[in-house]
């Protein structure tokens, strides 16, 4: 895999830069943007070094056409705010708009298309489609540099097909964040913890066959932990839960028990009448969830239990919160892991954070990046090289 060293000089060259800069918005407002924070050292590098930078991403789930409410224009805002210089936006992606803008860039000049999956191409299932797009894409550049860690696992035009069409290396982000997870995976000092959570539980049951492998703790909450409380005969209330899914889970916690992995569940959860912040909540043991009440946080007892579980890790890796943390009396169990890991970092722990929301929750919580060993850029990326799948954006500029 090249990185942006190893290609010729970039000096007048028109780069096309595939970055992550799909942030939360409401409205018009970025509410946290720390995926364009993460897109700008390797945009900057680039030009500095003389290239016509040409940033393209994706913002939501458009359905292949132009949507105003996921149009990047804020982000384009907030870009030449964070780069400390203009930025051109296109108001499409490869059409009039796209070409005038390349046309007239000037060497360190930086130019925003719009919204990629503004284009049915992007994320076409059909080959042919994607790399029709991805060759209008490619007409606009001179050279490929994948940035966007958070879509590396996609086998999408703008990541994969482009990268067929032009001599490609690998950004900035991609490297950091790749030579990361390598640490996760290759000999991580023990003990290794991983804490999973979250909302997307059959996402995330399918990287803990792999874990199983690897770490010495499994400490599981959110959403996804009813599965495993209901695998060990629990009833759940109202809880999330995925029926089908108790089986595989049954058949991991066998297998953890067979490897001598520690599974680490609550003892106790918040227990709400509905999904809101002003329902009626308790704190209840984990034999007693009430079957008209839902768990939308691990409760005290098991925030001191996963502390004491973490607090003498080397290495840990966290993707999910713990409760619905968005809403302030279900955020408790988050803080405390997110605490636990900012004092092990202290103490010289590689603690690593992945997935979009978990990073929402430890900024919106009052930690700062730099508490943390690492903050990912991509949640679902880093839960599949975890699982051991090779990601087809980085498997493309192995061939190129
Ligand atoms: P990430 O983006 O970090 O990978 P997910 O998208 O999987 O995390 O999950 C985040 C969501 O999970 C949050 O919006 C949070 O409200 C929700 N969540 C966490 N715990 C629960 C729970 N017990 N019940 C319902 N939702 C939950
Ligand atoms: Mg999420």
């Amino acid at each position: 895999m090249k990185s942006i060293a190893d290609l010729d000089d970039l000096q007048g060259k028109r780069v096309l830069v595939r970055s992550d800069l799909n942030v939360p918005l409401e409205g018009s407002t970025i509410t946290d943007d720390g995926r364009i924070r993460a897109s700008v050292p390797t945009i900057k590098a680039l030009s500095e070094g003389g290239a016509r930078v040409i940033v393209c991403a994706h913002l939501g789930r458009p359905k292949g056409s132009p949507e105003d409410k996921y149009s990047l224009a804020p982000v384009a805002t907030r870009l030449g705010e964070l780069l400390g210089r203009d930025v051109t936006f296109a108001t499409d992606t490869v059409g009039e708009s796209a070409q005038a803008a390349v046309e007239s860039a000037a060497d360190g000049d930086v130019v925003l298309l719009e919204n990629l999956r503004f284009n049915p191409g992007e994320t076409a299932k059909s080959a042919d489609e994607r790399a029709e797009f991805a060759g209008s894409l490619a007409g606009l550049a001179d050279v490929f540099v994948s940035d966007g860690f958070g879509v590396v696992h996609r086998e999408q035009a703008s990541v994969f097909d482009v990268a067929r069409l032009l001599p490609s290396a690998v950004g900035g982000l991609v490297e950091t964040e790749v030579g990361v997870l390598r640490r996760l995976t290759t000999d991580p000092e023990r003990p290794y913890a991983v804490v999973l959570g979250g909302a997307k539980v059959s996402d995330k049951l399918a990287v803990i066959d792999n874990l199983i492998q690897t770490a010495d703790r499994l400490l599981i909450g959110g959403g996804m932990v009813f599965t495993f409380l209901k695998a060990q005969g629990h009833e759940v209330g109202k809880s999330l839960l995925e029926s089908d899914q108790v089986d595989t889970v049954k058949g991991y916690l066998e297998q953890a028990q067979e490897r001598g992995v520690e599974i680490v569940l609550p003892v106790d959860v918040v227990a709400a009448t509905e999904f809101s912040a002003d329902a009626d909540h308790e704190v209840v043991g984990i034999d007693a969830i009430p079957s008209d009440r839902m768990g939308l946080d691990i409760g005290p007892e098991s925030s001191a239990l996963f502390a004491e579980k973490l607090a003498d890790c080397r290495t840990v890796f966290w993707n999910g919160p713990m409760g619905a943390f968005e809403m302030a009396p279900y955020a408790a169990g988050t803080a405390a892991i997110a605490k636990a890991l900012v004092d092990i970092t202290a103490d010289g722990a590689l603690t690593v954070v992945g997935g979009g929301d978990s990073a929402a929750a430890v900024r919106q919580l009052g930690f700062t990046d730099d508490q943390f060993g690492h903050i990912s850029t991509g949640g679902g990326a880093s839960l599949e090289y975890l699982e051991g799948k090779d990601l087809p954006g980085l498997t493309v500029l192995d061939e190129s």
